[in-house]
C-alpha cells in the first residue's frame, strides 16, 4: 500500500518536498495545504514586481494544474489549525481533516508587526507574500514620501522599491549602519551611498516611536524615539519574522523560535518532519543549532526531508549540509552574504575600493559566513573553506587577498 504524506505550506520547502516524494513514489497519496490563494511562486522575485520591473506571470512557478497532473492534492486558502500527532491527523479552519503516515511542516514565518502605536493603519506595509507585493506596489506608486523600518535584507528590498517607484524615503535604522550584525560601518557605507543615489536617506540611531495618521486613518508620518518626525504616506516595515507554529501548540513537538530538527529534518516527534525557514536545525558545519532564511536552503531542506520521509522513521538516509547564500541585486554592484554572517567569534574585513568590500566571519578558527560587496568571485572558495571546515586561524590574511588562491591554504582538499 502506498504511503500518505501531508505537507503544510506550499513555499519552496513544501513544494520541493512534494516534488521529491512524487518523483520517488508516483502512487503516493500526497496532500499540500497552504493558506495562500496561489500555488508556489518565486518569493525572491516579488520585489521586482513591486518595483514595477516585472509582470506577474513569470513569478509563478507552479499552476494548480502542475499538482493535479501529478495526483498531488493541493488545498489552497486552507489554514491548518491543529495537528494531532498521536492520531496522525491535521485539522483545517474549514473543518477539513487529513490523515498522514508522515507529516512535513514547512510553514515559514510571518512579518512581525512593529510594537508601536498605529502600526496597523492604512499605508503601513509588511512584506512576505505576493499579495503583500501587490499592495506595496500600489501603495508606493501612489506615494510621495516613504519611511522604511528594519535594517536587514527585507528592509533594503522595501527601500529599493521606494527608489524604483520615485518615493522620496527615509530609512530609519536603530544602530549606526545598515545590517549592523553582519557589516561594519565601513562596509555598510557602500550600501548607504547607493541608497542615497536612489533618493533613500539612511537615518541612524533612529527607529519608530509611533506613527501619525490623517482623519481617514492613513499614515502621514513616523516619529522616531528622538522625537524627529518623518513625513510618510507609505511605510515599509521589516523588523523580523514570527514563525508559524501556532497550530502545533497542543503537540509535543519541540519549538524554539521555530521548529527544532536534527540534521535530517526530523523533529522530536515520530513521523513529523520540518523544512525551510521554520527550522531550527542542527547545522553539522557549525556544530550547533542554526536557522537559515534563504530560498536555496529551504529548497534543499524540503528535498532532504522528503528523502528521509520515504524511509523508516529514525533511519534517515539524507543529511542537510549546506552553506546558504543570499544576494541583493538592487545596486550597480553585486552583494552577497553566505553562511551565517552574523555568527562567529572573530572576523576579518577589508575595503578594496568605493564599491568593493569583504568580511569573513569565523568561529573556532573556521569560516562560517561572510559578506561580499562588489566582487563575488571569492564566493565559491570561501564556501569551500566553510564546507571543509578548514582551520584558517593562522592563515586569515589569505582570506582577504584580492584573489583567493585556495591551494595556498593548509588543510584544504586538493
Ligand atoms: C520579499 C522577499 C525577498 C526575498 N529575497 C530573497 C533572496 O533574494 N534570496 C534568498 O535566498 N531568499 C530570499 N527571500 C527569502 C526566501 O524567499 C525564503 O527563505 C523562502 O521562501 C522560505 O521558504 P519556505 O518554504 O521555508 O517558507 P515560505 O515561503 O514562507 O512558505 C511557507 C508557506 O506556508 C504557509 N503557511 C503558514 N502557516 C500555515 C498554516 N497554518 N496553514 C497553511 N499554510 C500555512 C504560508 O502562507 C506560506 O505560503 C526573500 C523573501 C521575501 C519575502
Amino acid at each position: 500500500m502506498s504511503s500518505s504524506y501531508v505537507i503544510i505550506g506550499d513555499g519552496i520547502a513544501g513544494s520541493s518536498a512534494a516534488e521529491t516524494l512524487h518523483d520517488a513514489e508516483p502512487d503516493a497519496d500526497i496532500t499540500v495545504i497552504t493558506d495562500e490563494g496561489e500555488a508556489l511562486y518565486n518569493r525572491i522575485l516579488i520585489k521586482e514586481f513591486a518595483k514595477g520591473r516585472m509582470p506577474e506571470a513569470p513569478i509563478s512557478i507552479h499552476s494548480p494544474d502542475w499538482y493535479g497532473e501529478r495526483g498531488i492534492d493541493l488545498q489552497l486558502n486552507t489554514h491548518v489549525t491543529t495537528v494531532d500527532t498521536d492520531g496522525h491527523s491535521v485539522e483545517t479552519h474549514s473543518g477539513g481533516s487529513y490523515e498522514y503516515d508522515k507529516l512535513l511542516v514547512a510553514t515559514g514565518g510571518t512579518p512581525t508587526q512593529l510594537p508601536v502605536d498605529n502600526s496597523d493603519v492604512e499605508g503601513i506595509e509588511h512584506f512576505w507574500t505576493f499579495e503583500d507585493a501587490r499592495a506595496i506596489k500600489e501603495g508606493a506608486q501612489a506615494a510621495e514620501n516613504g519611511v522604511i523600518v528594519g535594517a536587514g535584507l527585507l528592509g533594503i528590498d522595501l527601500a529599493a522599491i521606494c527608489g524604483a517607484q520615485d518615493v522620496e524615503a527615509n530609512y530609519l535604522m536603530r544602530g549606526e549602519c545598515w545590517w549592523r550584525y553582519a557589516l561594519s560601518p565601513e562596509g555598510a557605507e557602500i550600501i548607504h551611498d547607493a541608497l542615497r543615489e536612489k533618493n533613500v536617506t539612511p537615518v541612524f540611531e533612529s527607529g519608530v516611536d509611533h506613527f501619525e495618521t490623517d482623519d481617514d486613518g492613513h499614515v502621514t508620518a513616523a516619529v522616531d524615539p528622538n522625537g524627529e518626525r518623518f513625513k510618510a504616506d507609505f511605510v515599509g516595515a521589516a523588523i523580523g519574522l514570527d514563525f508559524n507554529t501556532e497550530f502545533l501548540r497542543d503537540t509535543d513537538i519541540e519549538l524554539d523560535w521555530g521548529i527544532v530538527t536534527d540534521e535530517h529534518m526530523q523533529t522530536n516527534v515520530k513521523d513529523v518532519y520540518a523544512a525551510g525557514d521554520i527550522t531550527q536545525f542542527h547545522d553539522v558545519l557549525l556544530g550547533e543549532r542554526a536557522q537559515n532564511g534563504a530560498w536555496g536552503s529551504a529548497k534543499e531542506q524540503g528535498s532532504v526531508a522528503a528523502k528521509n520521509m520515504l524511509g523508516e522513521w529514525g533511519e534517515p538516509s539524507e543529511t542537510f549540509e549546506w552553506v546558504s547564500s543570499y544576494s541583493i541585486t538592487h545596486f550597480d554592484f553585486p552583494f552577497l552574504s553566505f553562511g551565517h554572517p552574523t555568527l562567529g567569534d572573530d572576523e576579518v574585513e577589508k575595503k578594496y575600493s568605493d564599491t568593493e568590500w569583504r568580511r569573513v566571519a569565523l568561529k573556532d578558527g573556521k569560516v562560517v559566513g561572510g559578506v561580499l560587496i562588489g566582487d563575488l568571485a571569492p564566493q565559491s572558495k570561501l564556501k569551500q573553506l566553510a564546507r571543509e571546515q578548514v582551520d584558517v586561524s593562522d592563515q586569515k590574511d589569505l582570506l582577504l587577498e584580492e584573489t583567493i588562491e585556495i591551494e595556498k591554504f593548509d588543510g584544504i582538499e586538493a
